[in-house]
């Protein structure tokens, strides 16, 4: 626990501000249920102002070069980088995770800024000649940008969305997770610090209903890049179609890891066992099927055992922790039904399957990492997001089965494979339904490629030159000769 309690603000025109009600809400530490800081609750009053400021700074911003506004956001990144202990104090106290994980995220935000500052001058566009006329196509910024994400990363998320949609020109209104805003309203008051315009970057807290609703239905905004749960994400691109607003939408996953019978069983272990229970699953690329070839079924679910068992459970802020609690009291429920479901329908409970003993845990909302065999697609857990740190194995005999069980899911975000054999790897990942496939890797998130979902995981894209485009329109202007 912070020795004092944090104060914490929203950031409208450049200034620290408290909401216009004055009403305030205190976070939790969900390791210890203690009071880490309180936040303004803002409100639909609130945002106006805020996107008004984003308004009113984006003529000006948009038309800074490319060479200024990547000297900013390289300045932000240095900046971010000397302040990374503070922001990853704050994010493991409010949002659970290890010190260590905080730290790589707080980091990957800067690196994150580095990258469009450069990118941004990659915003090329195009000329073409055609008899007495020319076309000049160009990609222009898309205007006030609404940011809003979730709380499992909220600085990283955050940074996927702020680096471009600054290196691109636009200006934007942010709404961090309700109950984890502090560490991500420091990491954007970093940037202002680092000689940002005031206004160009702006940051609201309150109910997602109400804050989260003006962002989206405001005549404002042109642009919503959201991170969240699909059911949310249905509501926004209901409401933004009003409008017909750009939208980009990174919604919820449920992710196959597939073993073939000829993979490297302590490499796809290890892997797993990382994809499946880091940050306690609460990733949407978190491993959340796992489909074992049955030759080797027995041997890797062996190895899968021996790695979960290693990892140290804790108070995030604890040295050498491995898993943090839950975040809240909600996900951890969903994640105790989804289990009771599963072994009521037959399935067995290899380890986990209930909360750490001792009087450490007592207040926090953990839960041990669990690992599942015998599950089927009858299972919630096979059909569902759980969000939690579950494990479920079940067998299969082909490839092709093993390629039909993963893409029996409504989400298409992430897919893992695991083989020594070329032809496999590309037969299954040119079949398997998702904007993401991980060939003997467990993350399918790398700064310069394209990050999104297929079917109901999403639309659009972020990350990689594709992440700039997403803050872009384009324009053709037709330049005739004859006066
Ligand atoms: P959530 O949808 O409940 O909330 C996300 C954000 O939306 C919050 O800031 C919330 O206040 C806001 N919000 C809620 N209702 C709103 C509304 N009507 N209008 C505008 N904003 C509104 O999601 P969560 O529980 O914070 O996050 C967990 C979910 O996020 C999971 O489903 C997970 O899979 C998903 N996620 C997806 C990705 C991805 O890249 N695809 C990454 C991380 C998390």
């Amino acid at each position: 626990m912070l020795d004092t309690m944090y104060h914490s603000y929203m950031l409208i025109d450049g200034e620290q501000v408290q909401a216009l009600s004055g009403r305030v809400d205190v976070i939790y530490n969900p390791a210890s249920q203690e009071p880490v800081g309180e936040v303004p609750v803002g409100s639909r009053q609130d945002a106006r102002l805020a996107l008004q400021a984003a308004r009113r700074a984006f003529p000006a911003w948009s038309e800074t070069s490319c060479q200024k506004r990547a000297e900013i956001l390289h300045e932000a990144a240095d900046l971010v980088r000397e302040r990374t202990d503070r922001i990853a104090r704050l994010l493991t106290q409010e949002q659970g995770k290890p010190l260590k994980n905080a730290r790589a995220e707080v980091r990957s935000s800067a690196d994150m800024l580095d990258y469009y500052a450069e990118e941004g001058k990659r915003n090329f566009g195009e000329w073409m000649a055609s008899g007495q006329s020319r076309s000049i196509v160009l990609k222009q910024p898309v205007g006030v940008a609404a940011l809003i994400t979730p709380w499992n990363f909220p600085v990283d998320l955050l940074a996927w969305k702020v680096a471009p949609a600054l290196a691109a020109g636009c200006t934007f209104v942010a709404k961090p997770p309700s109950k984890a805003p502090i560490a991500a309203t420091e990491f954007v008051k970093t940037l202002i610090d680092a000689g940002l315009p005031p206004g160009a970057a702006n940051v609201v807290h309150g109910p997602g209903s109400e804050v989260g609703a003006e962002l989206v239905q405001s005549p404002i905004s042109r642009k919503i890049a959201f991170t969240g749960e699909t059911k949310t994400g249905r509501w926004i691109m209901a409401h933004a179609a009003g409008q017909i607003k750009r939208i980009s939408l990174e919604l919820g996953g449920q992710s196959p890891f597939i073993v073939c019978q000829d993979a490297d069983l302590e490499k796809a272990a290890s892997a797993c066992t990382q994809r499946a229970f880091s940050n306690m699953g609460q990733i949407c690329i978190s491993v959340n099927r796992i489909y074992a070839a049955e030759e080797i079924a027995d041997q890797f679910t062996a190895k899968l055992l021996e790695h979960t068992q290693r990892l140290r459970i804790g108070n995030g802020l604890e040295p050498d922790v491995d898993l943090g609690p839950m975040f809240s009291e909600a996900q951890r429920e969903k994640t105790r039904e989804h289990v009771a479901d599963a072994l009521a329908k037959g399935a067995s409970l290899l380890c986990g399957g209930r909360e750490p003993e001792g009087r450490a845990f007592e207040k926090g909302f953990f839960y041990l990492p669990t690992v599942l065999d015998n599950v089927d697609h009858s299972m919630r857990i096979m059909r569902e997001e759980t969000f939690g740190p579950v494990a479920p194995i079940m067998r299969f005999k082909t490839l092709e089965e093993a390629i039909a069980l993963a893409n029996d899911t409504e989400f298409g975000l992430a897919a893992y494979l695991f083989t020594r054999d070329l032809k496999t790897a590309i037969f299954a990942s040119e079949r398997l339904e998702a904007g993401g496939i991980g060939v003997n890797v467990n993350n399918v998130v790398d700064i310069q490629a394209p990050f999104g979902g297929w079917k109901q995981s999403g639309i659009g894209r972020e990350l990689g030159h594709d992440g700039l485009e997403a803050y872009l329109e384009t324009k053709h202007i037709r330049l005739g000769f004859e006066m």
